[in-house]
């Protein structure tokens, strides 16, 4: 088995196999993921699929929309179906502080060049039907928004490294990791491993990893439930987010309704066991805002991790302390989403020396030291 590569990926979820077939369509032919279980078995695969450019700062708009721009040519360019679905996304705003906020977001969003826009609670109804508009003051509208099969997405990705001739391999844990010179050595509990480019996109241990190299990279692991309803006919085609309350919700191809909310109780750490509280507290959230479906049933429910880091945005790119060793890690619960441009900004930054849009911003240096950085607001 061939250990020494150009570039090794540690993770295979859908940071790794996306910044795979970017490296490998960018000219850097000898790349290998690893991954410690299998691919998208980590948050990418628990994940509730959605993809949106409705975002309270600049860089994640911007992201966002080169992602949602990669996305509608996706399928074409990977050869493969993903259920990719512009049904739009609608953003509730309860509170006058929603409201201001929502104004402040949705001017920037124009003014990058969005196609989004302020509703009344009535628009709101027509494109959601069922719900209570009577529970929300106003809220914002994007069409071109919408959702993706995530286990498709990476599967995608993963054939089209493939066929580029990346090796991916499976159920190999990375144990340890050395620089000496130029060459980085990768321990795993299958053998040794080397490479002159490493990167970290192992999700919720993008810490561990960075540890690895006396690297601190600051992601913290929060466990998120999400749960899904039986089949029923058409709602709605949105996916439906309140802050406020506390949730998001969307109707899958076949009819099943997908929920999930965060808690700001949760504790750091890795468990991802499922809660009889979460189901409660879903479904009596839930009920909230469509008190008619209360009739719905919980087919199945689950849980994952949100990679959170202080800001709630990505960490993107080189680290100060050791030479070619890449961040793509930290997406604080919408790595899904960012996936498409981030790989391909990676791919440029490693195979050119330079980035299309600027992603200094996202340098883990920002966390260094007493330096101040903007918190992304939109996230549940
Ligand atoms: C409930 C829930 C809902 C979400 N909803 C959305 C959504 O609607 N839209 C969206 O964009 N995002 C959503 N997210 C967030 C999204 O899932 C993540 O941001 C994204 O999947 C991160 O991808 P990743 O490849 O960085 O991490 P992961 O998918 O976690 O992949 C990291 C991989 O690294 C591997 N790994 C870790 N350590 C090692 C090691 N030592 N050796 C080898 N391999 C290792 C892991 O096994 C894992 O497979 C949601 C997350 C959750 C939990």
């Amino acid at each position: 088995m061939k250990t020494r590569f150009d570039a090794i990926i540690i993770g295979g979820g859908i940071l790794g196999v996306s910044t795979a077939y970017e490296l490998a369509k960018a000219g850097l032919k000898d790349v290998c993921v690893i991954e410690r279980h299998y691919l998208a078995s980590g948050s990418t695969g628990r994940c509730g699929g959605g993809f949106r450019q409705q975002w309270s700062t600049e860089a994640n708009t911007r992201l966002a929309m080169a992602s949602v721009k990669r996305l509608e040519g996706i399928e074409e360019e990977l050869g493969y179906q993903t259920e990719f679905f512009q049904g739009g996304y609608l953003i509730l705003a309860h509170s006058d502080e929603d409201v201001e906020q929502f104004n402040k977001n949705v001017a920037m969003q124009q003014r990058l060049g969005l196609g989004v826009k302020t509703v009344t609670p009535d628009e709101a109804r027509e494109i959601v039907p069922f719900l209570d508009q009577t529970k929300i003051k106003m809220a914002t509208w994007c069409p071109t928004d919408g959702h993706i099969s995530p286990f498709l997405l990476t599967q995608a990705y993963a054939n089209a490294a493939r066929r580029l001739g990346v090796e991916i391999h499976l159920w190999t844990t990375v144990t340890g990791l050395m620089k000496k010179s130029n060459t980085f050595f990768v321990m795993t509990d299958k053998g040794p491993y080397e490479c002159q480019k490493l990167f970290n996109c192992a999700g919720s241990f993008a810490r561990s990893i960075g540890e690895m190299l006396n690297v601190e990279i600051p992601v913290d692991p929060y466990r998120h439930e999400i749960l899904v309803t039986e089949p029923v006919e058409r709602l709605w085609n949105p996916m439906v987010i309140s802050f406020g309350v506390g949730l998001y919700s969307r109707q899958e191809k076949n009819g099943g309704v997908v929920m999930g909310m965060g808690d700001p109780n949760e504790p750091v750490g890795t468990y991802v066991g499922s809660s009889m509280h979460f189901m409660y507290e879903m479904s009596r959230r839930f009920t909230t805002l469509f008190p008619k479906l209360s009739g719905l049933r919980i087919v199945r429910q689950w849980a994952g991790l949100y990679e959170m880091t202080a800001d709630a945005q990505p960490i993107l790119g080189p680290v100060d302390e050791v030479e070619n060793f890449y961040q793509a890690n930290g997406f604080s619960g919408h790595g899904l989403m960012l996936a498409p441009a981030v790989s391909q900004l990676l791919a440029e930054l490693v195979t050119t020396g330079k980035t299309s849009m600027p992603i200094d911003d996202l340098h883990v240096r920002r966390f260094r030291g007493a330096r101040t950085f903007h918190r992304e607001k939109s996230v549940v």
